[in-house]
């Protein structure tokens, strides 16, 4: 008997892609996914050792390169992101790093919205304009600045969408038209939404880049992160930098992302609900004079995210009115939600954007970009809404004690 019949159907929908893709049982069947700790691979002999080594045989060689365990997670995202390869890497800031090295080079010219990832921001402008990339900012939602900055020396644009905290959305599908004019590649960071509620690639972006380390694993215990994209750009290029230079994801943390992703799209529909609720509750709040929730109809951009995501996500922001000393206040006296500035857990975390990601900012760059001192940001877990509500309105002044 063979198991032929248990290869994966191009017809699966995403829930069965991530528990039923990337796991090829070894001789011994093992139902659960096998963590393989080996550095190395052997060959039968040393033909075919000669032949791994060519390229001309497929199969692995070494354990910087590929691993079977990091396989799964591999396969099993590129399945769900709708591309035709994927490369994990040690951190998300691996993944960023690792397609800006492998894709560019001295001279090339790359857009990148001004909303992202704090550390996003001083890759490019401490560490890859030092090598001679040319990197221009521009504003996520104003079409305008992007048509300004592209042209042909541009190959390739990057963007979070949604933003953090903000959570402003761009128009993928117009972003990717844009780019392929100019014969550049469109970069989406998918990591607030992840292939459970947003799929880049179907809305004509080329690459899509993960820090697994929030929702994939979703339970905040590895860092990660991952590159979705063709076989060309991805397959070979990217992971050709992955061999040479080594930002390699270790299999035990695979391991974890690929359980992680079983049940990706149970979490992501949770996430999405509580964050709801939340926000529902924080709008008709009066100590809450704004909130940024992408599941709110007056949405500044309500059309494209009906168009392009299939829920709102966990993030959520608010601003309270008194600054800095009365968003503290009522962080301080939340007691169950977590302080810190990781996203993407199980765990809500609360967060003081201002003092922590957007610190380093000066106070004019932070009034830019819309960071308010009163600002404070949610990443909803997964406890009942309820609790989480409970301890919102003790931090907002309510009395429950
Ligand atoms: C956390 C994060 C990253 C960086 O990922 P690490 O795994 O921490 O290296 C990149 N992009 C976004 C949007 C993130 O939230």
């Amino acid at each position: 008997m063979t198991d032929s019949h248990r290869r994966p159907d191009p017809d699966w929908s995403l829930a069965t892609q991530a528990i039923r893709v990337g796991h090829h049982p070894t001789p011994e069947r093992e139902h659960g996914e096998p963590i393989f700790t080996t550095s190395s691979f052997t060959f039968e002999s040393a033909e075919q050792a000669a032949a791994r080594f060519a390229g001309d045989e497929p199969g692995n060689i070494y354990a910087r390169f590929t691993n079977p365990t990091t396989r799964i997670f591999e396969e099993r995202l590129a399945a769900m992101e709708g591309g035709e390869d994927c490369v994990a890497t040690a951190s998300g800031m691996a993944a960023i790093l690792t397609t800006f090295m492998a894709l560019c080079e001295a001279g090339d010219e790359v857009v990148i919205a001004r909303q992202v990832f704090g550390t996003t921001k001083v890759l490019f402008d401490k560490y890859l304009a030092k090598f001679g990339l040319v990197v221009h900012w521009v504003n996520l939602t104003d079409g305008s600045q992007w048509e300004a900055a592209v042209n042909e020396r541009t190959r390739l644009l990057f963007i979070e969408t949604p933003s953090n905290p903000l959570t402003e959305v761009a128009d993928i599908r117009w972003l990717a038209d844009l780019a392929h004019r100019f014969d550049a590649a469109l970069v989406v960071d998918n990591c607030f939404c992840t292939p459970a509620l947003q799929r880049p690639l179907s809305l004509g972006a080329d690459i899509v880049i993960h820090s697994a380390t929030k929702f994939l694993d979703g339970q905040g215990r590895a860092i990660g992160g991952a590159v979705v994209g063709d076989a060309e750009r991805v397959g070979k290029e990217v992971r050709g930098f992955l061999r040479t230079c080594g930002p390699t994801m270790a299999p035990f943390n695979a391991w974890i992302f690929a359980k992680g992703l079983e049940t990706l799209n149970l979490r992501m529909e949770a996430h999405s609900r509580h964050a709801r609720e939340v926000a529902d509750w924080l709008v008709a709040h009066e100590g809450v004079a704004r909130v940024h929730f992408p599941g709110l109809a007056d949405h500044p951009q309500a059309e494209i995210i009906a168009a392009q995501q299939t829920g709102p996500g966990a993030i959520v922001s608010f601003v309270v009115e008194g600054g800095r000393e009365k968003a503290w206040e009522v962080i301080n006296r939340t007691r169950m939600l977590s302080i810190t500035a990781n996203l993407g857990d199980t765990k809500t975390t609360i967060t003081h954007p201002a003092s922590t990601t957007h610190g380093r900012l000066s106070p004019e760059a932070r009034a830019e970009a819309g960071i308010d001192e009163g600002l404070i940001r949610l990443s909803v877990g997964l406890e009942d809404p309820q609790d989480i509500i409970a301890d919102l309105a003790r931090g907002l002044g309510e009395q429950f004690d």
